[in-house]
């Protein structure tokens, strides 16, 4: 075996010049990498769209730059002003050039891992966002992409290790980074595997660097790591637990000022017609119930009136406006209908507190310390202020449903919309969140609640509406529907349900 001078390799850790292009790498690695990130999303968010000639834009942009190797990129680039004399001043020196070219390819590359990280983001997300009034651009901003990026930012920091590495290549078009430094070195001394042991060790100083890093701003992202102050949490038993709904008001009358007026609502999906011819009017103040067989049209009807699902037919009208028209226009409506989902759909990423001013903040309803103020107020509401600050996974299935009515009371709806909004809770949490709905109904709030809680339907609510098949077999004051019906389908549906 022949000799290998180790001293020299040492000696080389600490030579300026291989310092200086090691700075240069990170430079060029840090400058690709957050460029090709937030190009990368605007393509993964184009391959999303519903621009037909922009999706296929994005995916031949993706296609194609992923096919090229970067080493034949690069030099092109670096030539490309002998074609583009006008290109020269920018791409005459080999640090933009390189940059240029890593980008073109990098951005490639994290568009993909971008639209992972869109994909993991359940539908249910951004439907939550848009039922409280946000338009697309705020949907993204606030409520998909933070979450998506938490998903791909794993796959995102090894992209980063990988174009650290990468930029050995631009030492082709001559730039001082490590590899063409290393190289300038031995072909002067011969010494050529001491001086490539340095520049190895160098790389592994600086990937081992920023993978640290990347675990630290990992674990700072992960919301759902972060425990609960000690002390901060009430002990269950000293939360109001509050009764069995019963009726405290007088019943509202089926007449006067119209809130909600659905006409010959229809919807099919593909063969099927879920809603066949559906007519609905809610007045002021009154509480709505929707019960039917499961398949009947239910959800599909509550999610016709704000429009997240769009009416083959028919018309919606709102305090008198037609629900309709495109993103802004529809968002803008929106917010004068509330919405409560089935299995919650609060916002992981934020704390309760963000969760209530998130739509009132970003459509500029009002300033910071009014949200927050009319938050707390929300959350006292519905029994919660003391967990403000805490995160959705950090409180019950009934606390997170209470969290969502605040949500949507933040933007003064002038209609609450309930999508059974129990179904997903243990049996001993319902009766917190019917509490709640009870409250709200007796302070007046207009609503339409999709339920299988009879006991609530027939109490609280002041009008009942029969669903089958996508249409309205029977509807009218609760006691009448409740308790001599007539109607054989109906008395069957209440059969199977057992009394209420
Ligand atoms: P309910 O809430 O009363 O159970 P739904 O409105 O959820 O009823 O659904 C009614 C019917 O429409 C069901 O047969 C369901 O499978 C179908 N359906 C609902 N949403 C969709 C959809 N997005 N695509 C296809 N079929 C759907
Ligand atoms: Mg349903």
């Amino acid at each position: 075996m022949g000799s290998f001078d180790w001293h020299y390799t040492i000696g080389l850790l600490a030579d300026a010049d291989l310092w200086r292009a090691a700075l240069l790498v990170v430079e060029l690695a840090v400058a690709a990498w957050a460029l090709s990130t937030a190009l990368g999303l605007l393509v993964a968010l184009a391959q999303q769209s519903r621009l037909h000639p922009l999706r296929l834009l994005a995916s031949a942009y993706v296609w194609f730059f992923r096919s090229l190797p970067l080493l034949v990129l690069l030099i092109f680039v670096y030539n490309s002003p002998q074609l583009f004399p006008e290109l020269r001043p920018l791409l005459s020196s080999p640090f933009t050039a390189g940059l240029v070219a890593l980008v073109l390819s990098e951005t490639a590359y994290i568009a993909e891992i971008h639209r992972g990280g869109l994909l993991a983001v359940g539908k249910e997300q951004g439907e939550a966002a848009q039922a409280l009034g946000i338009p697309y651009a705020g949907v993204q901003r606030h409520v998909v992409v933070p979450q998506a990026f938490r998903v791909a930012l794993p796959a995102l920091g090894n992209e980063f290790i990988s174009i650290l590495k990468l930029t050995s290549l631009v030492s082709s078009i001559s730039l001082a980074e490590l590899l063409l430094v290393g190289q300038r070195l031995y072909t002067q001394n011969f010494l050529v595997l001491e001086t490539l042991l340095a520049v190895a060790l160098y790389y592994v100083m600086l990937v081992t660097v920023f993978d640290r890093l990347r675990a630290v701003l990992e674990r700072r992202l992960d919301v759902r790591r972060r425990r609960t102050k000690a002390g901060a949490e009430p002990a269950p038993e000293n939360e109001a637990v509050p009764a069995a709904p019963t009726r405290t008001r007088p019943r509202t009358p089926h007449e006067g000022e119209v809130v909600v007026r659905a006409r010959g609502l229809r919807k099919s999906f593909g063969p099927v017609t879920v809603l066949d011819g559906v007519d609905l009017d809610v007045h002021r103040g009154e509480v709505v119930a929707v019960i039917g067989p499961s398949g009947s049209g239910k959800t599909t009807l509550v999610r016709t009136l704000n429009h997240l699902e769009q009416p083959d037919q028919g018309r919606v009208e709102i305090d008198g406006r037609l629900m309709g028209g495109k993103d802004r226009e529809l968002a803008a409506q929106r917010r004068h209908v509330g919405m409560v989902f089935q299995r919650f759909n609060l916002f992981p990423h934020r704390t309760v507190l963000q969760n209530i001013t998130l739509a009132p903040l970003q459509q500029r309803l009002s300033g910071r310390a009014d949200a927050e103020r009319r938050a707390h107020e929300l959350l006292g509401k519905v029994g919660l202020d003391a967990h403000a600050h805490k995160y959705p996974h950090q409180l019950s299935g009934g606390q997170q449903q209470r969290v969502a009515i605040a949500r949507a009371l933040a933007m003064d709806p002038s209609v609450l919309l309930f999508d059974e909004p129990t179904s997903a809770l243990d049996p001993e949490l319902v009766g917190e969140v019917l509490s709640v709905m009870s409250d709200l109904a007796a302070d007046g709030t207009t609503m339409v609640v999709v339920t299988h809680e009879m006991r609530f339907a027939r109490e609280v609510a002041d009008w009942v509406v029969f669903m089958n098949q996508g249409r309205i077999l029977a509807q009218g004051p609760s006691e009448t529907v409740f308790d001599h019906s007539g109607e054989p389908r109906l008395e069957r549906f209440f059969a199977a349900i057992g009394p209420a």
